[in-house]
């Protein structure tokens, strides 16, 4: 049997967030998303059958030439389709993967890093609990101060922490360095590629 999935794009660039920011990687972006955050800069990946579907062959065709160190699923939601056979395909060939989720459905696949950035607009499954290896809040108001805290409390101390200013609340970036002074444990990311105005 064929399995495919609703594809927005396929793009090398480099991972612009978190603790991997500045690494060459190669990014599948799935269509769909329920959470329907009011800010997202990605909107257009809501539709679920909107898009082409791609076959998982060709998806490991495409992320093998890209010769990336990393392969990264992002969405949209990419929760929203059962992950397993997608990951099982590109791991038996050695590559290594990586997952951007707002934890908004059961976990599927088998990731070597997990990017937990969960919403307001829709409260995460448990299933992603034992899964994350960062957590990246995204600071659009003041109240998402609150939100990291309340996700935060439900890791333990080894767990990466990343505070990320929406794109277009950029008055709260003094905000959000204060806490992170007051509360070293935490880190900011920066969307590195909107920066340099890449993918
Ligand atoms: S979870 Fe991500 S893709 Fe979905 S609405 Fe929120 S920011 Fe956009």
């Amino acid at each position: 049997m064929t399995i495919s999935y609703p594809i927005v794009e396929t793009f090398h660039s480099i991972q612009g967030e978190g603790f991997w920011s500045g690494t060459s990687a190669f990014f599948i972006r799935l269509a769909g998303c329920d959470v329907h955050c009011s800010w997202c800069d990605q909107k257009e990946t809501w539709p679920l059958n909107k898009y082409p579907v791609m076959d998982i062959k060709d998806l490991v065709a495409q992320s093998l030439l890209a010769n990336s160190p990393m392969v990264v699923i992002t969405g949209g939601e990419p929760l929203l389709h059962n992950l397993a056979p997608l990951t099982e395909s590109l791991k038996k060939e050695g590559l290594r993967l990586h997952l951007e989720t707002s934890g908004s459905h059961p976990f599927s696949g088998d990731f070597d890093w997990v990017t937990f950035s969960p919403k307001t607009f829709k409260i995460p499954d448990q299933s992603i609990y034992s899964r994350a290896d960062e957590l990246k809040i995204i600071v659009a108001s003041q109240q998402d101060l609150q939100w990291a805290q309340e996700i935060s409390a439900k890791f333990d101390d080894n767990i990466l922490k990343y505070l990320q200013p929406e794109w277009n609340s950029t008055k709260l970036t003094p905000i959000i360095l204060n806490y992170i002074q007051d509360n070293p444990q935490w880190r900011l990311s920066l969307q590195m590629h909107k920066f340099l105005n890449i993918p």
